[in-house]
């Protein structure tokens, strides 16, 4: 699962992994919110009423869903399950909550944690420290506080600095992931437990 602040490029970086490694399948949600002008029904998310996604989930066809910014969003239960079934890669990228609640119900799903170049950045500042007004250093840290509050919770933290660079990084822990001896026993035959989403 690719997980993260807004705006820390997660559309795109995913768009740009899935292009080198076409064998990772992509878990589309569903959502209420009314699809922007480049988005595609199916493709970006499945579109849906908040009356239907209600009855989706009434009828437990979600693993977690999550409000955001007023509109409904559903990780498919159907889709997680038919590419662990397949024995397949899947990618997710779920909002930090939705993350968390996912590797609650997969343990051996990878969370990364996606952060712009501007919290690099912000750490850099907080530890110089001394050249802010005590507010900004406030708040700089009540962010901060956050977002490593939300790091524990992940396996890995990659920068989007730049793109090939964060795409790099992604791919790295696919083949680290995909590596594993438990997911090459896994994949042997050897245990049927193993295949998580990523
Ligand atoms: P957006 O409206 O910008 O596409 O998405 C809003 C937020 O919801 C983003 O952080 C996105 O990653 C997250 N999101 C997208 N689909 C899901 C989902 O199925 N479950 C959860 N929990 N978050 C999602």
């Amino acid at each position: 699962m690719v997980s993260g602040p807004s705006g820390a490029g997660k559309d795109t970086v995913i768009e740009s992994l899935r292009s080198y490694e076409p064998d990772l399948e992509y878990c589309v949600s569903v959502t209420t919110r009314p699809p922007r002008p480049y988005e595609r029904d199916g493709i970006h998310y499945h579109f849906t009423t908040r009356d239907n996604f209600e009855k989706m989930a009434a009828a437990g066809e979600f693993i977690e869903t999550r409000e955001y910014a007023g509109n409904l969003y559903g990780t498919p239960r159907r889709t997680v399950e038919e590419a662990l079934a397949r024995g397949r890669d899947l990618i997710l990228k779920p909002e930090v909550n939705g993350a968390r609640a996912i590797k609650a119900r997969y343990p051996g799903a990878v969370l990364v944690f996606l952060t712009p170049p501007s919290t690099a950045e912000l750490e850099r500042r907080l530890a110089r420290r001394q050249a802010d007004s005590p507010e900004a250093i406030e708040e700089r840290l009540r962010i901060a506080r956050e977002e490593l509050a939300a790091l524990a919770d992940f396996d890995y933290r990659v920068v989007n600095d730049t793109l090939a660079g964060a795409v790099s990084d992604l791919r790295a822990i696919l083949t680290a992931e995909r590596l594993k001896v438990a997911r090459l026993a896994g994949r042997m035959g050897l245990r049927h437990d193993t295949g998580n989403p990523v």
